[in-house]
């Protein structure tokens, strides 16, 4: 009987992790700077990111060694298991084969911790105090007050304010590991002043929380900030989880066809995907797909060019697939997919042919997770659900064309604090939001000309 869960003893967890950069053909573009426009120097972050971060960030080394003080931490919950979805797959009645890395182990309950972990032991090694961020839902602050917790240094969220009042589970979480938790506009921070002077009822957003966060990590020498998604050094920590599933998949003596994730910023998905895309790029044939909202089409309507990382225009430029900085995103509940752009790499890759995109609207999601609940028991995060969606999508192509493909998603986190989302499915009360193309159309035409 072929087994239903693929373990990894805590010795066999990745002593490196996997850096793209070494085998993509050809270079990601590099970021520029928002006034000069001039390519970003590795000395023009170090106001704001740890030096060993920087130097990842723009590294083409393959492989990158895993301090032992970080796989200490994540042995609190890796390696995480490879899982074969048998029920999944007899509800469907398909002959393809399915298995989800289950990330939903974490403490944090995402992928997020695999990254935070590494972020606060390489500021912590360089004698910072103090992290700041932002967070929307409050999963990446969640996972950095965790990671904080750990190494002993403070952590700042800047979390937006309607989330704030809205989502109180996670900010909880984040007081019990220490985290402290500012609602986003603030009076702390001369861009959330400005904001307040204007509209003191300001409900607050992500890019007015990055603003907010990065100024309060340059206003200290002992304070920096961290990203939780589209950069090159995130997508590099996230690798453990493709590689452990390399590892899993020899196991089950089985190898995907197809390589699924949801995608906000990317990180989840590069970190499944990277591992294997050396295989697809050295000439092994398998499909990779990143699942989006409908809401939020980020890679399959958006454009590959220049953008901001924030709505004021504040952060380096990127190269990636973006909707437009000025994009303003219905109120879907899978919150960590509403991002206007895309991690650099991954959009390099899909540019390259290499990755395709999909987009499916939030009621076929949140069907596709109740199924998987049902089936499968553990509760996806709305996020989760799109990639789920995409998987059973593809097992009822396996069905119809009797291919017997083997299927391999990441379930990128639990959504037991997302249960008030699953409610208002039930009560009928989501709607289905295909973004207007004219109104991407205006938010692309503002964007800066480059190359
Ligand atoms: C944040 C989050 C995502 C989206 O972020 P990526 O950087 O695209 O991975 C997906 N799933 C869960 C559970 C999340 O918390």
């Amino acid at each position: 009987m072929s087994a239903k869960r693929i373990l990894l003893s805590e010795s066999e967890m990745p002593q490196a992790w996997y850096n793209l950069q070494a085998d993509l053909p050809g270079q990601i573009p590099p970021p520029r700077h928002p006034a000069t426009r001039q390519p970003v120097g590795p000395a023009d972050l170090e106001p704001i990111f740890a030096k060993a971060l920087i130097e990842q960030e723009v590294s083409r080394e393959r492989w990158i060694e895993i301090p032992d003080e970080i796989r200490r931490v994540l042995a609190i919950w890796r390696p995480s298991p490879l899982v074969r979805a048998f029920n999944l797959e007899k509800a469907l009645g398909t002959c393809a084969r399915i298995y989800f890395k289950d990330e939903s182990h974490s403490p944090a309950g995402s992928h997020k911790p695999n990254t935070a972990v590494a972020q606060a032991y390489y500021n912590k090694m360089e004698g910072i105090y103090q992290l700041t961020t932002e967070t929307g839902a409050g999963q990446w602050g969640a996972a950095l007050a965790f990671s904080c917790a750990q190494f002993g240094i403070k952590c700042k969220v800047f979390m937006v304010k309607v989330s704030y009042h809205q989502k109180p589970y996670r900010r909880s979480m984040m007081h019990v590991w220490g985290g402290e938790v500012t609602p986003s506009p603030s009076e702390e921070t001369e861009a959330g002043r400005t904001i307040l002077a204007e509209d003191p009822d300001c409900p607050g957003s992500l890019g007015i929380a990055i603003s907010e966060a990065v100024e309060a990590a340059i206003a200290r020498d002992d304070t920096k900030y961290t990203l939780g998604s589209v950069l090159n050094h995130v997508m590099l920590h996230q690798t453990i989880t493709g590689l452990e599933a390399e590892q899993q998949m020899k196991i089950a003596g089985d190898s995907p066809d197809v390589i699924i994730g949801c995608v906000g910023g990317g990180s989840n998905y590069a970190g499944l995907a990277f591992p294997f895309l050396r295989h697809k790029i050295a000439g092994a044939e398998m499909r990779f797909i990143a699942a989006e909202p409908q809401s939020c089409p980020t890679m399959s309507r958006g454009q590959y060019r220049y953008d901001f990382g924030d709505t004021a225009g504040l952060t380096p430029l990127m190269k990636m697939h973006t909707l437009g900085h000025t994009f303003i995103p219905a109120g879907i509940h899978a919150g960590g997919l509403r991002y206007h752009g895309m991690a650099p790499s991954l959009s390099y890759a899909a540019k390259l042919g290499l990755i395709e995109a999909a987009a499916f609207h939030q009621i076929e999601c949140f069907e596709a997770a109740k199924l998987f609940a049902e089936t499968e028991g553990t509760i996806p995060a709305p996020e989760t659900s799109h990639a789920i969606r995409a998987a059973i999508v593809e097992a009822l192509r396996c069905k119809e064309t009797g291919k017997e493909e083997c299927i391999l998603f990441n379930f990128s986190g639990h959504g037991i604090c997302d249960l008030s989302s699953y409610d208002r499915f039930f009560a009928g009360a989501l709607e289905d939001f295909a973004y207007p193309q004219d109104r991407i159309e205006r938010a692309l035409a503002q964007l800066p000309v480059i190359e």
